[in-house]
């Protein structure tokens, strides 16, 4: 069965991105990681398989900022928007 939010979300990309998708996209990162180093281990929030649905989500929303994959792991691993550790 799909879950209520892919029902509502599905894998829609967002046609523009604007500085409150990207604090949405950073929080969903850090909420959806996963809740252990342990490769397989699931979401440490909804417990869906990693990368969950919101997790995937806030990746497309950094990517269409323009954000490369290593800049969005930074972010998800706690980094702030300037580089900086936390
Ligand atoms: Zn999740």
């Amino acid at each position: 069965m799909t879950p209520p939010t892919a029902r509502v979300l599905g894998e829609l990309s967002p046609p523009h991105v604007t500085a409150r998708d990207i604090a949405h996209a950073v929080r969903a990162l850090r909420l959806h990681s996963p809740a252990s180093a342990t490769p397989g281990a699931p979401c440490r929030r909804d417990w869906a398989a990693h990368p969950c649905l919101l997790y995937r989500w806030g990746q497309r929303v950094l990517a269409a900022h323009g954000l490369t994959e290593p800049q969005i792991a930074l972010l998800a691993a706690g980094a702030d928007l300037d580089g900086g550790a936390r």
